[in-house]
């Protein structure tokens, strides 16, 4: 879900941007119009996450997924080694195309527990010398989010980011890298936005193909080659909105608020929902349950549909129910879901 605000002014100034007689979407990447753009929504980024000046933004393509291999490809040379902790789906894909490329240990792999929750800083040691360590920060499909990062050792952490961007306050001490696709809490889909320090854009390889190399990206201000440029400028929307929201201290607390309701209503039920995640590690994105009648879970997603609220099956691979509440998805959108889930509950209990 994205802001309606933002939504709304995309549309209205979809064929003309501001008086200039055409639409955003038909302009050079190399003109001032875009430009402006392309800087203030840098800018905006910068400041509503408080991005530290060792740090630059880059907006790449090929969404998180290219980070997946891109990030390996410049940072491990022959015989370096990175760190990952296996938390689900997503920490598992970015291992499996590391592990193409360079030594992949993995440090954590919450098999055992079916990645219904986060490690504990005990259980975790890194290897001394991995180049950096990578953890997805919330895990989009089993909806396990870390409340905060792991003490690392010193070993700078590469984190994807692409389901809880912007949703809190973000700490950058021991960052490396952030990584996040555009299309959950920022805009369609299109880009990934990488928050890269600045010696690590140093360190990465040259001698690899131009659309790898940070550090070509970073000399040209993400303008190497074409950026997506109607994703940039939703995301430019986006963040006004946020700033017109309060900030991150705000958006934290609205999200704090919406997922306390989902997660209350679960619990109180008596095991009718149930959800699988450690109480400390669920998150405040995806918040995920089953029926404990799962015969009825059918009955559910089409009575809910009927109701307005679509979207809540769980991913194809785990299936079950989810609600995805990203930043732009209102108090009023979670109150609906947890009347419906109770007048169901009702219903068939
Ligand atoms: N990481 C996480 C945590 C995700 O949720 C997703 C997409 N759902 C991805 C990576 C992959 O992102 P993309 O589709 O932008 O490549």
């Amino acid at each position: 879900m994205l802001p309606l605000p933002a939504l709304e002014e995309a549309a209205q100034k979809l064929v003309d941007f501001e008086g200039s007689g055409m639409s955003l979407v038909e302009m050079s990447h190399r003109g001032k119009v875009y430009e402006r753009v392309h800087n203030e929504t840098i800018a905006l980024f910068r400041e509503i996450l408080t991005v530290p000046n060792e740090f630059q933004v880059l907006f790449l393509q090929g969404g998180a997924t290219l980070q997946f291999a891109m990030i390996p490809m410049a940072f491990l040379r022959a015989g370096d080694a990175a760190d990952f902790i296996l938390t689900g789906t997503w920490a598992k894909k970015a291992h499996e195309d590391a592990s193409l490329v360079g030594r992949a240990n993995i440090i954590w792999d919450g098999k055992t527990s079916k990645y219904t929750r986060m490690p504990q800083q005990k259980e975790l040691s890194f290897t001394s010398g991995a180049r950096y360590v990578h953890l997805c920060s919330n895990e989009t499909i089993g909806g396990v989010q870390w409340a905060s990062y792991p003490d690392t050792a010193g070993v700078p952490i590469v984190a994807d980011m692409s389901s809880d961007i912007l949703s809190r306050q973000f700490p950058w001490n021991n960052i490396g890298l952030v990584f996040a696709g555009t299309q959950k809490n920022l805009a369609p889909a299109g880009m990934a936005i990488v928050v890269i320090r600045k010696d690590f854009i140093a360190a990465a390889r040259k001698d690899l193909p131009a659309y790898l190399r940070y550090d070509l990206h970073a000399e040209n201000n993400s303008l190497y080659n074409t950026p997506p440029t109607f994703t940039v400028w939703a995301t430019n929307l986006t963040l006004k909105w946020i700033k017109s929201m309060g900030g991150l201290e705000a958006l934290e607390r609205l999200n704090r608020e919406k997922a306390t309701l989902l997660y209350d209503l679960i619990d109180a039920s008596g095991g009718y929902y149930k959800n699988p995640v450690e109480k400390a590690s669920r998150s405040l994105m995806n918040v995920v349950w089953l029926l404990d009648d799962d015969g009825l879970e059918d009955d559910f997603f089409k009575e809910a549909e009927r109701q307005g609220l679509s979207g809540l099956k769980g991913h194809r691979s785990v299936g079950g129910c989810r609600a995805s509440i990203y930043n732009a998805m209102p108090m009023e959108g979670v109150r609906a879901l947890a009347d419906f889930m109770k007048e169901f509950m009702k219903k068939h209990g």
